[in-house]
């Protein structure tokens, strides 16, 4: 990654073991200033009609640029559960969405692989 991120993770489901494992050696990363320059949001596993309100306030809630992540095929389109009617068919229907890490699941490295490549991020929370 290019600039110091903070790494905030919304793990929903199985996803989340991978992500988890992701983020294991991450951590926050600063500058030399001690200040956080943007934060990674990735939201990881099946994201349900009862979640989806706090995870829009947990998105909210961020302060500065943020990148939202979609990681695995339940977080971008509902996965297998895509037709359920408990189930959200992708996070992009509750927040905007940056980068899409495809996989049911993917591995860790797809996520690490997607955290080195990012775009820039948005100015903070929009509504969506
Ligand atoms: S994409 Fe597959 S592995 Fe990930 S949360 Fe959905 S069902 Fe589980």
């Amino acid at each position: 990654m290019a600039d110091p991120l903070a790494f905030v993770e919304a793990g929903l489901a199985c996803c989340a073991l991978e992500s988890t494992a992701c983020r294991a050696g991450l951590g926050p990363k600063v500058d030399a200033a001690g200040e956080v320059r943007g934060t990674v949001f990735v939201v990881a596993g099946t994201v349900t009609h009862a979640m989806a309100p706090a995870i829009r306030a947990r998105y909210d809630a961020l302060d500065g640029p943020v990148t939202v992540v979609a990681f695995g095929a339940c977080a971008t389109t509902g996965g297998p559960y895509w037709d359920s009617y408990a189930v959200v068919p992708g996070v992009g229907e509750v927040l905007p969405v940056d980068v899409v890490v495809p996989g049911c699941p993917p591995r860790p490295e797809a996520l690490r692989a997607a955290l080195a490549d990012l775009p820039t991020p948005s100015s903070g929370p929009v509504d969506s």
